[in-house]
């Protein structure tokens, strides 16, 4: 008895000491964590690059990384921007991942701050920048403290989030399993959301993808004598403004949400304001959580529905609709036991943080392709404060509060020392 009871009060010293090496609170990490980042941010902010196309992002990643003292740097086959990073304790423990993107888009940033972006027509409007410059700061303090931590920690750099390649290339290269990844996390800025709050909900989280191109074709003729042809534009303005308000007479409003938007449309030429032409072309995205090829009885699938609504109401107006299909990504599935363990933790270790849970949305995002292979988990961080941080993602006036870097950081850091499987 008395052995046992020595053994066990042991084996309790240990058990309560390994937690507290393996997730460690960060708080004062943070501070400093947080100016990196914002230095990292503003140098990023500057050079906004396409997807596939990060190499000056990557080169001033890799550099910084080289610099915190962190050699093991991977690459990705045929995905030259990509920059895993990983830094291994030398003690055995779990493998966790945390992942940021690195791609920007097309626009003009209004924001009129000193670091904006100096590429002509190009900016940061989805805040990758923020959180490659947040994870960049976190792989920094997990180097410099490691000799306390055990386990592994991969920092994903992921390019090419907006266009499409980044994330499933990553995956398909079996680079996660081969580094024994057991969990995957990110931060995305969320405009309107306060500096200090984040968003965090277990389950589908964010809609899967789809983006189809319709090619209408029909009989041109002069625009003064439609009735000598078939009158493609109009046949294609009627069929685009039904098609965005199919969904809500045609699927269950509550458990199968659908939203379509055309997002292109091209028709005639400049020179040619007196032709009605042969053919239109209009292209956009459907977004919803559900299999769009599945039916049920006496319900086609949600694919289905929509060819047979514009083949055949192209053809009553004597013109011929014909509709391809590219998949974008699946739905974003957050793990419910990672999400639990991060809720646990971030409550005892950083009471004032406000977590709330946000509610799913239609949006779409690339981190949905790791989430079936590795429990994964997706947050929203508060990036709003003053007059920063509130124009929406993808719009010339996007920016993020600099405040929320140091809390964006202090949560990677929470994540990357979760005592997951
Ligand atoms: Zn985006
Ligand atoms: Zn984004």
């Amino acid at each position: 008895m008395g052995r046992w009871f020595q053994t066990a009060v042991v084996g309790w010293l240990v058990l309560t000491a390994l937690p507290a090496l393996a997730a460690p609170a960060w708080d004062e990490a943070a501070a400093t964590a947080g100016t990196r980042a914002f230095a990292h941010y503003q140098a990023l902010h500057r050079i906004p690059e396409l997807g596939k196309q990060e190499f000056k992002t990557a080169a001033y990643i890799r550099q910084q990384l080289q610099a915190a003292g962190i050699r093991d740097l991977r690459t990705v086959a045929g995905l030259p921007t990509a920059v895993i990073a990983v830094i291994d304790t030398g003690k055995p423990g779990r493998a966790v991942a945390l992942r940021a993107e690195m791609d920007a888009r097309k626009g003009s940033e209004t924001s009129g701050l000193p670091y904006a972006s100096q590429i002509p027509g190009m900016m940061h409007s989805c805040g990758h920048d923020a959180h490659a410059a947040m994870l960049l700061a976190a792989a920094e303090t997990i180097a410099k403290a490691a000799k306390g931590l055990t386990g592994r920690y991969v920092l994903v750099f992921q390019p090419a989030e907006e266009t499409a390649g980044g994330a499933d290339d990553i995956v398909a290269s079996g680079i996660l399993s081969r580094l024994g990844v057991s969990a995957i996390l990110a931060l995305h800025a969320a405009p309107g959301l306060p500096v200090g709050a984040v968003d965090l909900a277990p389950g589908p989280i964010l809609a899967g993808s789809h983006y189809f191109t319709v090619t209408v074709t029909g009989r041109g003729s002069h625009a003064a004598a439609p009735q000598d042809g078939d009158d493609v534009p109009t046949v294609t303005a009627d069929l685009i403004s039904d098609l965005v308000r199919l969904p809500a007479r045609t699927f269950d409003a509550v458990a199968k949400p659908v939203v379509i938007s055309v997002t292109s449309i091209t028709a005639g030429d400049e020179h040619s304001a007196n032709v009605l032409p042969t053919q239109a072309v209009f292209r956009g995205t459907l977004r919803t959580f559900q299999d769009i090829t599945a039916a049920t009885p006496g319900h086609p699938s949600i694919k289905g529905r929509i060819e047979q609504f514009l083949t055949g109401r192209a053809r009553a107006a004597g013109t011929e609709a014909r509709i391809t299909w590219r998949p974008g990504p699946p739905p974003t599935v957050n793990d419910a036991g990672l999400y639990d363990r991060a809720v646990t933790q971030l409550r005892r270790h950083w009471p004032a943080l406000q977590i709330g849970t946000g509610k799913p949305s239609m949006y779409a995002e690339d981190f949905a392709y790791y989430t079936p292979h590795v429990p994964a988990l997706y947050a929203g961080l508060g990036t709003a404060k003053g007059k920063l941080g509130l124009a929406p993602v993808h719009t010339d006036g996007f920016t993020v509060h600099p405040d929320a870097l140091t809390v964006g950081v202090r949560l990677l850091l929470e994540f990357a020392s979760l005592d997951t499987p």
